[in-house]
């Protein structure tokens, strides 16, 4: 691996802690801390992603075991941990920081391109707040194939180099119930074009700290931000404008694929429009609006399924604000939100004409949508099954509507069958209004809905194996999320069985990790 040709852009640029004090404390003037992460005497090797290693120009003949849990590194690395705030659950929460998350710094593959590298879980830092800065094997393993899952269903976010057993056990008290247990610990390194969060600038604005903001906004917009001209007079609030179009195209992505993050607070919203910090996610089984993976959400459902395009409105008026003691322009800060809403549902229109394969948006199909959302919401039917069986039976000129029961996770009531039956009139009316052919119809379908995707069900198994040194089903779910558009074995597409409806882990999660 090329690890000597990593470099500290950012360490350079911005005013720093170099002490390398870990004691827990507020870093006023500073926005990273350097720090050095714990020892560990037993690495294990989990995954390597090999392919990644060599798309970021960190090579790939040989991967470095201690690399991969920031042990023994070379002197050209600096490790540092950055400072950030957030609004957690609607409230202003001060001073966070990466509290697990260390950095190694940038490389630069031949494309020029550069990859910020970050372990989580190798240790505390001043941001832990008095946790230990450790990560457990059963939330790595869920950053490490979700955040991979989504980048091959085409979703932006951050992503996964590596996951390795750190070999110490870390205790969790999984459920917040007084129940602590000893957990396998373990590492991601993980993988972004920047890690910078909404927070990042909140912190700068709370502290006043006016001219570092503004020096972290050129450096975002000249790195990060091609769309953004940095020589304009308007580009602080052309910079907000990318950021909010950025975040409604990450959300449309996720309604698009039925995800829901849980825990959309403004630290886990990354400035680039990438989904960051895979924490209480789930993917949707039976569609619910109200959805929420999340126990720490309940029983508000802020952060629930359909909630997702509004709260990310709420967090970019944050960030609004953050913004404004260099933008100082208040109406023009709001039309951007504005804009930001009712583009949003018309973004929002035109992916899920993609989904039922319509070529393009007609007025007619508001009201569908509406419908069906409704269908979807009172029979809990399984999101990705539901476009899946569509999917198949496009080019059949009579639908059956009970082609449709292996989507149910209840048995069909009459009139079940007959809302399917009244939905599926419809929807072959609406396709007759296409010019594109059933073919083709079906092609748009089958690019737009994944087959496989990562059900918390399937994760919960294979942490389990894992956790007794079996691997299989580890390895498979890796291998099958590179493809989830395409055809895979029924076992991975099988909807949640009823077993698994009240484990936890497998519908609820705790923010534990
Ligand atoms: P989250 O809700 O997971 O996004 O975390 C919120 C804040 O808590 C972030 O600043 C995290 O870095 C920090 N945090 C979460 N878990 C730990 C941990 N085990 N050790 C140290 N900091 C943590
Ligand atoms: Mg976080």
């Amino acid at each position: 691996m090329n690890i000597h040709n990593i470099t500290h852009n950012f360490v350079d640029r911005f005013p720093g802690d170099f002490s390398g004090d870990l004691h827990q404390r507020q870093t006023p003037g500073f926005l990273f801390t350097t720090v050095s992460a714990a020892h560990f005497e037993n690495l294990e090797l989990i995954a390597f992603n090999e392919k990644l290693s060599q798309e970021i120009g960190l090579g790939s003949l040989d991967y470095d075991l201690k690399f991969l849990a920031a042990q023994d590194l070379p002197k050209n690395i600096e490790t540092y941990a950055t400072a950030y705030a957030g609004h957690q659950f609607g409230n202003w929460a001060g001073q966070l920081g990466d509290g697990r998350a260390i950095y190694a710094g940038e490389i630069k593959n031949e494309k020029n391109q550069t990859s910020e590298l970050q372990w989580k879980g190798v240790g505390a830092t001043p941001y832990s707040r008095f946790a230990d800065g450790r990560a457990v094997l059963r939330s790595s393993v869920r950053e490490f194939l979700m955040s991979e899952a989504m980048y091959y269903l085409g979703v932006p976010t951050t992503r996964a180099l590596s996951l390795v057993k750190t070999g110490e056990w870390v205790t969790r008290d999984i459920a917040y119930d007084g129940n602590p247990k000893q957990e396998q610990g373990a590492t991601v390194l993980r993988v972004a074009e920047s890690f910078l969060r909404f927070g990042h600038f909140e912190l700068l604005a709370a502290r006043k700290e006016v001219d570092t903001l503004q020096k972290l906004i050129d450096f975002a917009i000249e790195n990060y931000f091609e769309e953004v001209d940095v020589n304009s007079e308007t580009k602080n609030l052309d910079f907000f404008q990318a950021v909010a179009d950025r975040t409604a195209r990450m959300i449309i992505e996720w309604y698009r694929v039925g995800f829901v993050h849980g825990v959309m607070n403004t630290d886990n919203m990354s400035i680039l429009g990438l989904t960051i910090d895979y924490g209480p996610y789930s993917m949707l089984d039976e569609y619910d609006l109200e959805f929420t993976p999340n126990t720490t959400d309940l029983p508000g459902r802020r952060y629930a399924y359909g909630k997702q395009g509004q709260i990310a409105h709420w967090n970019l008026l944050q960030l609004a604000n953050a913004l404004f003691p260099v933008i100082k322009n208040e109406t023009a800060l709001q039309e951007i939100l504005e804009h930001y809403a009712s583009d949003f549902w018309k973004l929002h229109d035109e992916m899920l004409c993609k989904k039922f394969g319509f070529d393009t948006l007609l007025k007619i199909d508001e009201p569908f949508f509406t419908t069906w959302q409704q269908m979807m919401q009172d029979l809990k039917l399984d999101h990705t099954l539901f476009f899946n069986t569509l999917t198949d039976l496009v080019l059949k000129e009579n639908l059956d509507a009970k082609d449709f029961n292996n989507c149910f996770y209840h048995q069909p009531s009459v009139e079940d069958v007959a809302r399917i039956s009244d939905f599926i009139k419809n929807y072959q009316k609406r396709l007759n209004q296409n010019l594109i052919s059933r073919p083709e119809i079906q092609q748009l379908m089958s690019q737009n809905n994944p087959k496989f995707i990562l059900r918390n069900y399937l994760l919960y198994e294979a942490i389990q194996d894992l956790e007794n040194g079996d691997n299989t089903k580890f390895n498979a779910l890796w291998k099958a999320l590179q493809t989830p558009y395409g055809n895979h074995d029924d076992a991975l597409l099988a909807k949640r069985p009823q077993k698994y409806n009240m484990v936890y882990g497998c519908s609820q999660l705790s923010c534990s990790s």
